[in-house]
Protein backbone atom coordinates (compact mmCIF):
# COMPACT_ATOMS: atom_id res chain seq x y z
CA UNK A 1 0.00 0.00 0.00
CA UNK A 2 2.92 2.57 1.12
CA UNK A 3 4.53 1.59 -1.98
CA UNK A 4 1.56 2.13 -3.81
CA UNK A 5 1.08 5.52 -2.78
CA UNK A 6 4.63 6.28 -3.33
CA UNK A 7 4.25 5.02 -7.34
CA UNK A 8 0.91 7.30 -7.25
CA UNK A 9 3.15 10.41 -5.86
CA UNK A 10 5.61 9.99 -8.49
CA UNK A 11 3.19 9.72 -10.84
CA UNK A 12 1.65 12.77 -9.76
CA UNK A 13 4.69 14.78 -9.76
CA UNK A 14 5.85 13.53 -13.08
CA UNK A 15 2.68 14.55 -14.74
CA UNK A 16 3.40 18.19 -12.68
CA UNK A 17 6.77 18.34 -14.03
CA UNK A 18 5.47 17.85 -17.59
CA UNK A 19 2.23 20.05 -17.22
CA UNK A 20 5.18 23.01 -15.83
CA UNK A 21 7.51 21.78 -18.79
CA UNK A 22 4.37 22.58 -21.30
CA UNK A 23 3.74 26.37 -19.64
CA UNK A 24 7.80 26.65 -20.15
CA UNK A 25 7.53 25.95 -23.85
CA UNK A 26 4.02 27.09 -24.53
CA UNK A 27 5.62 30.90 -22.93
CA UNK A 28 8.74 30.87 -25.19
CA UNK A 29 6.85 30.23 -27.95
CA UNK A 30 4.06 33.09 -27.11
CA UNK A 31 5.81 35.56 -24.93
CA UNK A 32 3.15 38.09 -23.75
CA UNK A 33 4.25 42.04 -23.99
CA UNK A 34 5.26 42.63 -20.76
CA UNK A 35 8.03 39.68 -20.85
CA UNK A 36 9.15 40.15 -24.65
CA UNK A 37 9.72 43.88 -22.99
CA UNK A 38 12.05 42.74 -20.11
CA UNK A 39 13.52 40.15 -21.83
CA UNK A 40 14.30 42.73 -24.23
CA UNK A 41 15.79 45.38 -21.33
CA UNK A 42 18.04 42.17 -19.76
CA UNK A 43 19.23 42.00 -23.42
CA UNK A 44 20.07 45.34 -23.69
CA UNK A 45 21.51 45.40 -20.28
CA UNK A 46 23.21 41.73 -21.23
CA UNK A 47 24.62 43.31 -24.67
CA UNK A 48 26.42 46.43 -22.85
CA UNK A 49 28.01 43.88 -19.76
CA UNK A 50 29.21 41.47 -22.15
CA UNK A 51 30.65 44.15 -24.46
CA UNK A 52 33.23 45.14 -21.44
CA UNK A 53 35.83 43.79 -19.52
CA UNK A 54 34.26 41.71 -16.39
CA UNK A 55 36.73 43.52 -14.65
CA UNK A 56 34.57 46.55 -15.09
CA UNK A 57 32.35 48.59 -13.11
CA UNK A 58 30.20 50.49 -14.95
CA UNK A 59 27.13 52.77 -14.36
CA UNK A 60 23.91 53.97 -16.76
CA UNK A 61 22.46 57.21 -14.85
CA UNK A 62 19.66 59.89 -15.77
CA UNK A 63 19.10 62.83 -14.15
CA UNK A 64 15.59 63.69 -13.49
CA UNK A 65 16.61 67.58 -13.21
CA UNK A 66 18.79 67.95 -15.59
CA UNK A 67 17.68 65.74 -18.41
CA UNK A 68 21.27 64.49 -18.47
CA UNK A 69 22.91 60.47 -18.99
CA UNK A 70 25.54 59.02 -18.12
CA UNK A 71 27.17 55.84 -19.26
CA UNK A 72 30.30 55.19 -17.53
CA UNK A 73 33.15 52.76 -16.48
CA UNK A 74 33.99 54.26 -12.93
CA UNK A 75 36.23 51.42 -12.24
CA UNK A 76 38.11 48.81 -12.98
CA UNK A 77 39.05 46.04 -11.35
CA UNK A 78 39.78 47.62 -7.61
CA UNK A 79 40.59 50.89 -9.18
CA UNK A 80 38.79 53.58 -9.13
CA UNK A 81 38.99 55.81 -12.59
CA UNK A 82 39.42 59.55 -11.36
CA UNK A 83 38.44 60.62 -14.99
CA UNK A 84 35.42 58.77 -14.43
CA UNK A 85 34.92 59.89 -10.99
CA UNK A 86 35.06 63.93 -11.72
CA UNK A 87 32.50 63.45 -14.43
CA UNK A 88 29.89 61.48 -12.00
CA UNK A 89 30.57 64.31 -9.62
CA UNK A 90 29.50 66.59 -12.24
CA UNK A 91 26.44 64.73 -12.84
CA UNK A 92 25.48 64.71 -9.72
CA UNK A 93 25.94 68.81 -8.70
CA UNK A 94 23.52 70.44 -6.80
CA UNK A 95 21.71 71.19 -9.82
CA UNK A 96 20.16 74.49 -8.48
CA UNK A 97 23.77 76.54 -7.60
CA UNK A 98 25.59 74.14 -10.07
CA UNK A 99 28.40 73.54 -7.25
CA UNK A 100 30.43 70.62 -7.34
CA UNK A 101 31.42 68.22 -4.83
CA UNK A 102 33.62 65.26 -4.69
CA UNK A 103 30.90 61.67 -4.18
CA UNK A 104 32.26 58.97 -1.95
CA UNK A 105 32.74 56.16 -4.90
CA UNK A 106 31.72 53.48 -2.63
CA UNK A 107 28.13 54.70 -3.11
CA UNK A 108 28.74 54.06 -6.76
CA UNK A 109 29.55 50.36 -6.01
CA UNK A 110 26.09 50.14 -4.32
CA UNK A 111 24.34 51.10 -6.97
CA UNK A 112 26.32 48.96 -9.24
CA UNK A 113 25.55 46.18 -6.94
CA UNK A 114 21.88 46.84 -6.57
CA UNK A 115 21.37 47.06 -10.24
CA UNK A 116 22.68 43.49 -9.88
CA UNK A 117 20.79 42.09 -6.98
CA UNK A 118 17.40 42.98 -8.32
CA UNK A 119 18.29 41.51 -11.98
CA UNK A 120 19.21 44.32 -13.84
CA UNK A 121 23.16 44.62 -13.89
CA UNK A 122 24.22 47.45 -15.31
CA UNK A 123 20.72 49.06 -15.68
CA UNK A 124 19.53 52.66 -15.34
CA UNK A 125 18.74 54.34 -12.80
CA UNK A 126 17.13 57.69 -12.24
CA UNK A 127 18.88 60.00 -9.74
CA UNK A 128 16.45 61.80 -7.77
CA UNK A 129 18.69 63.40 -6.11
CA UNK A 130 22.44 63.60 -5.71
CA UNK A 131 24.81 66.76 -4.00
CA UNK A 132 23.13 69.22 -2.17
CA UNK A 133 24.65 72.69 -0.88
CA UNK A 134 24.22 73.71 2.51
CA UNK A 135 21.76 76.21 2.00
CA UNK A 136 20.25 74.42 -0.68
CA UNK A 137 19.40 71.94 1.87
CA UNK A 138 17.79 74.60 4.49
CA UNK A 139 15.92 75.94 1.47
CA UNK A 140 14.02 72.21 1.12
CA UNK A 141 13.82 71.96 4.70
CA UNK A 142 11.78 74.85 4.63
CA UNK A 143 9.36 73.90 2.25
CA UNK A 144 9.79 70.19 2.29
CA UNK A 145 8.93 67.77 4.77
CA UNK A 146 11.48 64.80 5.24
CA UNK A 147 14.34 66.95 4.67
CA UNK A 148 17.51 65.89 7.41
CA UNK A 149 19.43 68.85 8.75
CA UNK A 150 22.53 67.43 8.44
CA UNK A 151 21.75 65.00 6.08
CA UNK A 152 24.18 63.32 4.06
CA UNK A 153 23.60 64.79 0.38
CA UNK A 154 26.02 67.87 1.84
CA UNK A 155 28.96 65.63 2.09
CA UNK A 156 28.53 63.82 -1.01
CA UNK A 157 27.83 60.74 0.43
CA UNK A 158 23.80 59.63 -0.14
CA UNK A 159 21.89 59.52 -3.47
CA UNK A 160 17.79 59.36 -4.14
CA UNK A 161 17.00 56.94 -6.78
CA UNK A 162 14.38 54.72 -8.23
CA UNK A 163 15.03 52.55 -11.18
CA UNK A 164 12.59 52.48 -14.25
CA UNK A 165 10.98 49.31 -14.45
CA UNK A 166 11.44 48.07 -10.78
CA UNK A 167 9.08 48.18 -8.09
CA UNK A 168 10.71 50.75 -5.26
CA UNK A 169 9.73 48.58 -2.85
CA UNK A 170 11.76 46.08 -4.26
CA UNK A 171 14.65 48.46 -4.53
CA UNK A 172 14.27 48.90 -0.57
CA UNK A 173 14.48 45.49 0.32
CA UNK A 174 17.42 44.64 -2.43
CA UNK A 175 19.07 48.01 -0.65
CA UNK A 176 18.51 46.68 2.78
CA UNK A 177 19.87 43.21 1.91
CA UNK A 178 23.47 44.78 1.10
CA UNK A 179 23.31 46.42 4.77
CA UNK A 180 26.29 48.65 3.16
CA UNK A 181 24.57 52.24 5.13
CA UNK A 182 21.28 53.92 5.18
CA UNK A 183 18.51 53.33 3.42
CA UNK A 184 15.35 55.33 3.57
CA UNK A 185 12.03 54.87 1.64
CA UNK A 186 9.73 57.53 0.55
CA UNK A 187 6.72 55.73 -1.27
CA UNK A 188 5.04 59.07 -1.86
CA UNK A 189 7.53 60.28 -3.88
CA UNK A 190 8.22 57.06 -5.26
CA UNK A 191 12.39 56.69 -4.40
CA UNK A 192 14.50 55.24 -1.88
CA UNK A 193 17.74 57.40 -0.27
CA UNK A 194 21.14 55.40 0.28
CA UNK A 195 24.43 56.70 2.01
CA UNK A 196 27.48 55.30 2.89
CA UNK A 197 26.73 55.95 6.81
CA UNK A 198 26.03 53.23 9.34
CA UNK A 199 23.76 50.64 8.53
CA UNK A 200 20.07 52.08 9.57
CA UNK A 201 16.83 52.48 7.74
CA UNK A 202 13.18 54.46 7.82
CA UNK A 203 10.21 55.33 6.00
CA UNK A 204 8.66 58.59 5.56
CA UNK A 205 5.09 58.83 5.99
CA UNK A 206 4.70 55.42 5.73
CA UNK A 207 1.30 53.54 7.29
CA UNK A 208 1.71 52.23 10.90
CA UNK A 209 1.14 48.98 9.52
CA UNK A 210 3.93 49.16 7.37
CA UNK A 211 6.30 46.38 7.85
CA UNK A 212 9.90 48.06 8.69
CA UNK A 213 11.62 44.62 8.22
CA UNK A 214 11.03 43.05 4.88
CA UNK A 215 10.57 39.16 5.08
CA UNK A 216 13.59 37.04 3.89
CA UNK A 217 13.07 36.54 -0.14
CA UNK A 218 13.35 32.42 1.52
CA UNK A 219 10.54 30.98 3.24
CA UNK A 220 12.95 28.80 5.14
CA UNK A 221 12.63 28.99 8.70
CA UNK A 222 16.54 29.45 9.31
CA UNK A 223 16.64 32.19 7.05
CA UNK A 224 16.86 35.50 8.62
CA UNK A 225 16.40 34.72 11.95
CA UNK A 226 18.78 36.91 13.78
CA UNK A 227 21.60 35.24 15.35
CA UNK A 228 21.05 36.42 19.09
CA UNK A 229 17.80 36.05 19.88
CA UNK A 230 17.46 39.73 21.29
CA UNK A 231 19.28 41.38 17.96
CA UNK A 232 16.29 41.54 16.00
CA UNK A 233 14.18 43.06 18.53
CA UNK A 234 16.92 45.79 19.21
CA UNK A 235 16.53 46.61 15.66
CA UNK A 236 13.37 47.31 15.48
CA UNK A 237 13.22 48.99 18.44
CA UNK A 238 15.42 51.17 17.14
CA UNK A 239 13.83 51.30 13.60
CA UNK A 240 10.43 52.35 15.51
CA UNK A 241 12.36 54.87 17.17
CA UNK A 242 13.83 56.65 13.87
CA UNK A 243 10.81 56.02 12.02
CA UNK A 244 8.94 58.43 14.87
CA UNK A 245 11.50 60.97 14.93
CA UNK A 246 11.78 61.08 10.98
CA UNK A 247 15.07 61.33 9.08
CA UNK A 248 15.98 64.58 10.67
CA UNK A 249 18.13 62.95 13.33
CA UNK A 250 19.22 60.34 10.91
ZN1 LIG B 1 18.23 61.43 0.35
Amino acid sequence: MLALNSLETDKMQTSKRISCGLWVVVAMLFPTPSVRASAQLREVSSQRTSSLDSHDHLLLLYNTHTGERIDIVYRRGDAYIPDALAKLDFFLRDHRTGDVRHFDPRLYDILSDLTASVGRPGGEIYIVCGYRTSSTNESLRAHTAGVAKNSLHIQAEAIDLRMPGIDTLKLRKAALALARGGVGYYPHSDFIHLDVGRVRQWCFDCPANFSSTPRPASSHPSVGKPVCPTQGFIAELFTRMANRLGPNVL
